[in-house]
């Protein structure tokens, strides 16, 4: 009854994924969190406790008689408390135990009138607007739990393989990776523009004396690395200033990009495909509560569709191939299909859910529609680029063997224009021990998108970056 007595303050606190188990029964725990609801009669009140360690409650129990109504008046849903109380198993439906209250403590009250997840059901783009909030629904708890799962899984893997985790900047004054548009670095002053002599802006006044911009990949500097440690990975923010407002573009997103030496485009795929199964998998082993919770609320099948994933082969066919079957379906889609076509979403999704209804990896693109960097085939028209096609997802992975000859490279890059002031560090992994080497990218949020069964990129990641948003 005292708010907080002394021994409240020695007792240990329990997080809540810890109480479920069976030898506390019994015992006097202590538990701090949020209230999520809380409903009774004249008798007893009944509060659902979170504290983000799970998807699960844990109900604690105020009996009336020992708590007046007036000490409980602050105990309304968005408040936090500290409760010490005897666990015991439950006598109601829907949970094993819970805490009969002996004491308690507010931390921090939730006005009624203005918390705004006073009430369930609100839609998510409503919890878009309140970004700053949602981490405390149930919705996003299970999303991060489960994106914060997958990350650890994402390092796991390279680490049980060898691979080493290399950082690469995220400033960079090249702008010939020609991933995407780019987000400027500077510090010059916007109003009043240093000017060379043609009228350009005179960027050797900037601070690094050039102009330089946010990353858009982590790739070439990769190459750097692999080239030297053998396997490495990123796994950092990239920036895209690309203007597409779809569900699966952020202009801030994270990706990992393993790169290495010796591995042909076999190789790449047969990693590519590990990788992503390990990472399914492990979401599988260990985050099946918040999984489950994501398939009632917004996907039955999402389940099946992650074992079907860890469990089927992921077919491999050419760009051409696939671009036949896309041609000979009669399926009317959008944008039309050619071969040289850069694919849509909308192909991609065909191939996977439609007609194989499976993962598929797609090589061997034409060079028009790929990067410079991709290795040529004898065919003088292909690359040994590699994507891999997700269902519900279109793309999820990008990558290719690198094109290791140096003529070859330096070919492509002045047919391209690209300039090669710009390029000299990375020809010289050409010209220096050279080797077969090979790489992709993975979106980050694209395997959260799939793995959690959400439908928009923007729900996935706790601060979304896009077009016209950054407010939190
Ligand atoms: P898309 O055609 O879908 O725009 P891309 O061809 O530009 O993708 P890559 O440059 O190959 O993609 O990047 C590698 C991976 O990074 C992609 O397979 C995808 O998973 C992810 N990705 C690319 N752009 C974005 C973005 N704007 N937001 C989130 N993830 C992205
Ligand atoms: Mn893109």
């Amino acid at each position: 009854m005292a708010p907080a007595g002394s021994r409240m303050q020695e007792m240990k606190r329990t997080k809540i994924i810890d109480i479920f188990s069976p030898e506390l029964i019994g015992k006097e725990v202590s538990v701090m969190g949020w209230v999520r609801t809380r409903r009774g009669n004249k008798h007893v009140q009944f509060v659902a406790l979170n504290d983000g360690s799970t998807i699960k409650n844990i109900q604690i129990v105020f009996d009336l008689e020992k708590f007046s109504d007036d000490a409980l008046r602050n105990i309304t849903t968005g408040s936090s408390l500290h409760v010490t109380g005897r666990l015991v198993e439950s006598m109601g439906k829907g949970q094993s135990v819970e805490v009969q209250a002996d004491s308690f403590e507010v931390f921090g009250t939730a006005d009624p009138e203005k918390y705004p997840l006073q009430k369930k059901g609100h839609t998510l783009e409503f919890l878009r607007e309140i970004a700053h909030l949602r981490p405390r629904t149930n919705t996003f708890g299970a999303v991060l739990r489960v994106r914060s799962a997958l990350a650890f899984a994402i390092h796991k893997f390279f680490n049980e393989r060898g691979f080493f985790y290399l950082n690469t900047p995220l400033i960079t004054a090249s702008d010939c990776e020609g991933a995407g548009a780019m987000f400027q670095v500077t510090t010059l002053d916007l109003n009043n523009l240093p000017k060379t002599e043609d009228g350009k802006v005179d960027f050797s006044a900037d601070f690094f004396g050039k102009s330089t911009a946010l990353t858009v990949s982590g790739q070439l500097e990769g190459e750097l690395g692999a080239t030297a440690l053998g396997a490495i990975y990123t796994f950092g923010p990239t920036f895209r200033a690309e203007n597409s407002n779809t569900p699966r573009h952020l202009s801030e997103f994270w990706m990992i990009e393993p790169e290495m030496a010796f591995y042909d485009i076999t190789d790449n795929m047969d990693l590519a495909e590990d990788f992503i199964k390990y990472c399914v998998n492990y979401a599988l082993d260990n985050c099946m509560d918040d999984l489950e919770f994501l398939a009632q609320m917004y996907d039955p099948e999402l389940i099946n569709r992650l074992r079907h994933v860890v469990e089927e082969k992921f077919v491999r066919l050419t760009y051409t191939e696939g671009v036949r079957i896309l041609e000979e379906s009669g399926h009317k889609f959008e944008f039309p299909v050619y071969w040289g076509a850069d694919l849509q979403s909308e192909h991609e999704r065909f191939l996977v859910e439609e007609h194989f209804k499976r993962p598929v990896i797609l090589t061997d693109y034409p060079k028009e529609i790929k990067a410079f960097y991709m290795k040529q085939n004898p065919d003088g028209k292909t690359v040994r680029a590699m994507d891999v096609l997700f269902p519900k997802i279109g793309e999820i992975i990008g990558g290719s063997e690198r094109e290791a000859d140096y003529d070859k490279l330096y070919t492509r890059i002045e047919e391209l224009g690209i300039p090669m002031k710009d390029m000299w560090w990375y020809l010289d992994t050409r010209r220096f021990g050279s080797v077969p080497h090979s790489g992709f990218g993975l979106g980050f949020e694209r395997l959260v998108l799939f793995v959690t069964g959400m439908t928009n990129i923007r729900d996935v990641i706790p601060f979304p970056r896009t077009p016209n948003n950054a407010e939190f």
